[in-house]
C-alpha cells in the first residue's frame, strides 16, 4: 500500500504555466515531490518515506514509483514534464556525475543517481543538486532573494548548509563542494571547537543548533543563573536543547539571549568573509534555527546582531548595502529549487539544440 502523503495546494493544474517540472528533495525521513510550474508555483506536493537505508537502487526505484503516483494524482501525463530535479544532502562529482562521499548515506557512494532516475522514471532529463543549493536557488527564483543579482542562503540546522547563487547560477565548484560556508575556519587556535566534520574551528562548531546546545550545556553545568537549569532534561537531545534556549530567551532569560546573540556574532564573522569573497546582494538565514523568524522579538534581535557584526568588520558600505533577511520558503525550498535548477539546465540545453 502506498505511504504517500498528499498536501493540498489548491492550485489547479489547468492554470499552471507550462511547461511543468518535477522537483524532488531527499531530506529528514522523507522524499518530497513537487509538481512545479514554469513560474515556480507548486501545483501539487507529496511526501513519502525515502527508504535511503535500503540502498540507492531500491530507494531510487521507490522514488520513481512515487513520482508516477504523484503525476497520476495531479492529473499530469509524463509527456507534460520537461525535466526533473533531485536535491540531496551531499555532493555529486560534476565530472563523473557519481555521488561523492555522501555523509549521511555512505553506501550511496559512487551511485549515478541522475542517470538512474532517468532510467526508472522515463523523464528525459534529471538534474542533481545539493539540497542547500536547491533551497538557495528557490529563494532566488521566487522567494526572499527574488530580484537580486546574487544571494547566499545559510541554513542553520544540526550543521550549517549553504547555497550560493550568482547571476542565476549555483556555485558547484570543481568537485561539487562549492558553497561549503559552514566549514569556514573562524578560529585557528589550538583550543578551537570541534566541528561535526571532525575538523576544528569551523563556523558550524559555533553557530549551528548543536553548537548552541553544547555551549549552553557548558554554561548551565558551571552554575550560571538561568531558567534552562530547570528546563533541560537529561534525555533532551541537542536540537531540543537549542529549541529550549529560544523558548526561555523569549521569556526574558538573559543567559539564553546572550547565547543566541553570541551565535549571531559568530555568524556575522563568517558572513564578513562571504561578503569579501562573493560580494552578494543578499544573505538569507533559514533552517530550523530562525528564533521565530521575521517579526519575532528574538528573530529580530538575532538579525540585528548579525548585521552589527557585519557592519563593524566589513569594507565600508558593504554591510549597510547588504539585504540581510530570513528565508521565506521553509520546508518547500529544496523541492522548488530542485525543479528550478532543472528548468535552468533544460533551457540551456534547448538553446544548444
Ligand atoms: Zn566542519
Amino acid at each position: 500500500m502506498s505511504k504517500m502523503i498528499e498536501e493540498k495546494i489548491h492550485f489547479p493544474v489547468q492554470q499552471a504555466a507550462k511547461p511543468l517540472f518535477v522537483g524532488m528533495n531527499l531530506g529528514g525521513a522523507y522524499l518530497k515531490i513537487g509538481i512545479i510550474d514554469n513560474e515556480g508555483q507548486i501545483v501539487s506536493f507529496f511526501a513519502t518515506p525515502h527508504y535511503a537505508d535500503r540502498g540507492p537502487e531500491e530507494a531510487t526505484i521507490c522514488a520513481a514509483e512515487a513520482v508516477e503516483e504523484a503525476l497520476e494524482k495531479t492529473g499530469v501525463p509524463l509527456s507534460d514534464i520537461a525535466a526533473a530535479g533531485y536535491s540531496f544532502p551531499g555532493a555529486l562529482d560534476p565530472k563523473t556525475e557519481l555521488l561523492h562521499r555522501p555523509p549521511n548515506f555512505p553506501d550511496w557512494e559512487g551511485y549515478p543517481i541522475a542517470a538512474k532516475l532517468i532510467e526508472h522514471t522515463g523523464i528525459r532529463s534529471v538534474y542533481f543538486s545539493n539540497d542547500a543549493n536547491a533551497a538557495a536557488f528557490a529563494e532566488f527564483w521566487i522567494g526572499a532573494a527574488q530580484g537580486t543579482h546574487s544571494s547566499c542562503l545559510l541554513l542553520l540546522d544540526k550543521g550549517i548548509g549553504c547555497g550560493i547563487i550568482v547571476e542565476g547560477r549555483e556555485i558547484i565548484g570543481a568537485h561539487g563542494y562549492g558553497g561549503e560556508f559552514g566549514h569556514m575556519i573562524i578560529d585557528p587556535s589550538p583550543g578551537a571547537r570541534w566541528c561535526n566534520c571532525l575538523h576544528q574551528g569551523h563556523l558550524e562548531a559555533y553557530s549551528s543548533s548543536t553548537a548552541l546546545a553544547r555551549r549552553t550545556l557548558e554554561l548551565v553545568q558551571v552554575g550560571h543563573k538561568t531558567m534552562l537549569a530547570e528546563e533541560i532534561r537529561p534525555q533532551d537531545d541537542l536540537f531540543t536543547i537549542a529549541r529550549k534556549v529560544y523558548e526561555v530567551a523569549d521569556k526574558g532569560d538573559e543567559l539564553a539571549l546572550h547565547l543566541i546573540l553570541d551565535t549571531a556574532r559568530f555568524l556575522g564573522l563568517g558572513i564578513v568573509t562571504l561578503l569579501h569573497t562573493i560580494d552578494p546582494e543578499c544573505v538569507l538565514i533559514g533552517g530550523e534555527m530562525m528564533f521565530g523568524g521575521k517579526g519575532a522579538k528574538i528573530g529580530n534581535l538575532f538579525i540585528d546582531r548579525i548585521r552589527e557584526e557585519i557592519e563593524h568588520r566589513s569594507f565600508s558600505g558593504l554591510g549597510r548595502k547588504l539585504k540581510l533577511d530570513f528565508a521565506s520558503l521553509g520546508a518547500y525550498a529544496s523541492t522548488i529549487g530542485a525543479a528550478g535548477l532543472a528548468r535552468e539546465q533544460d533551457s540551456i540545453f534547448s538553446i544548444v539544440e
